[in-house]
């Protein structure tokens, strides 16, 4: 906590107490002074955060991170992270750097939702020890990251939309029946003759039909310095803890600039939503066919909207073999994934340590008077081959 300082004892983030600085606390949902544990509720509105249309930037005071903002940056790896209130980026949650620099930049577009951390750093502590516990040949690297405890909460910049979209497609139906097919079987006497089988075929017909589906909270990251598989593995974010941003939900916590823009990060989301509507067409052939085949799709986009929203993550960052490694804790559901590679000295061990067992259960084998049964048994064998 050495980057917070202890003088002042006023404003928002002191402590009533004794005046040390405030920071959000998962348990409680409230700001908690990490010195004394004085707890000091916060304002937040009720409602769901708003969402703008993708023709116009959001309105001026919507946009605005409400506190005091400082952008800093990470020499190493060129993150920027958005700092309000009291707090101080020291390590770069990425790579694990020292090197942070304040930097002239604009802290940008404000977040309209934020998914606050509900796990306490102390549970994704013990998270990662016990993914550490699971993981028996990881290298000593990532135990020594885990025994000391390096672990940032940081908040990730999403990009959110929701898009109701109308697509048209083109494409066939197929279903089965059970046709005869004729083919010629020769007698002995050399007469040729035709038979019938029955096969399984399938009758095409072509259909053209409309689809309305409404997308919502389709999720795009706002920079990709995680990779997307990990990322993946730590899914899903429960949107029912959704709140609108207030900077208690930051205060104590990197949070992340976004590096995509909102209009990127549409590019993205229409993809993705184009795929699934490949899929949902796919699947309407399939409610009255066999088998289906889409050959044309046309969707247009209506009624697009955005939000920016803060997603909770814990993060390690660690250097093996000069390759920067992570693992990182969902700070909603607690969910771990990361780079676990193996130590060869430890399989080495391993190994060794089974023949010597092998080799122990041989020698009390032998001593217990296995040698006559195997003599015996060898006996046998030369039975058989003379
Ligand atoms: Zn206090
Ligand atoms: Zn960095």
């Amino acid at each position: 906590m050495s980057e917070f300082d202890l003088s002042a004892k006023t404003g928002p983030y002191s402590c009533p107490a004794c005046g040390g600085r405030m920071v959000f606390d998962p348990a409680s949902q409230q700001l908690k002074c990490p010195y004394c544990g004085t707890l000091k509720p916060f304002q937040c509105a009720r409602e769901t955060p708003n969402e703008y249309d993708i023709r116009f930037p959001p309105p001026e005071t919507d946009a605005a991170w409400i506190d005091e903002t400082r952008v800093a940056r990470c020499e190493e790896c060129g993150a920027e992270f958005v700092e309000t209130g009291e707090t101080r980026v020291r390590i770069c949650p990425f790579c694990g750097s020292k090197r942070m620099q304040e930097s002239a930049a604009e802290a940008g577009i404000a977040p309209e939702g934020v998914i606050p951390f509900q796990l306490t750093r102390r549970e994704a502590q013990e998270r990662f020890n016990k993914w550490i516990r699971g993981h028996i040949f990881v290298c000593g690297a990532v135990k020594k990251q885990a025994a000391e405890g390096n672990l940032t909460g940081v908040y990730l910049p999403r990009w959110t939309y929701v898009d109701d979209a109308v697509s048209v497609y083109e494409g066939k139906a197929g279903r089965h029946y059970q046709g005869q097919i004729p083919y010629t079987v020769t007698d002995p006497d050399g007469k040729e003759r035709t038979e019938k089988r029955s096969e399984q075929l399938t009758r095409w017909e072509r259909v053209s039909r409309t689809l309305e589906q409404r997308f919502d909270d389709v999720m795009i990251p706002g920079s990709e310095r995680l990779p997307q598989a990990m990322l993946n593995s730590v899914m899903p974010w429960k949107m029912s803890q959704l709140r609108r941003y207030v900077p208690e939900f930051i205060a104590g916590y990197a949070c992340e600039k976004p590096v995509a823009d909102v209009q990127a990060g549409w590019q993205e989301a229409q993809a993705m939503v184009d795929r699934r509507l490949a899929e949902l067409a796919e699947r309407d052939i399939l409610s009255s066919a066999d088998e289906a085949q889409v050959q044309r799709l046309e969707t247009e986009h209506h009624n697009i909207r955005y939000r920016l929203t803060l997603v909770p993550m814990y993060l390690n960052a660690y250097t093996y073999h000069k390759k920067k490694r992570h693992v990182l804790i969902n700070g909603q559901n607690g969910k771990v994934a990361g780079h676990a590679p193996i130590s060869p000295l430890r399989i080495a061990a391993a190994v060794l340590l089974g023949l010597l067992i092998l080799l122990g259960l041989f020698a009390l084998f032998m001593s217990r008077g296995g040698s006559d049964y195997m003599f015996n048994d060898l006996s046998g064998l030369n039975r058989m081959l003379l």
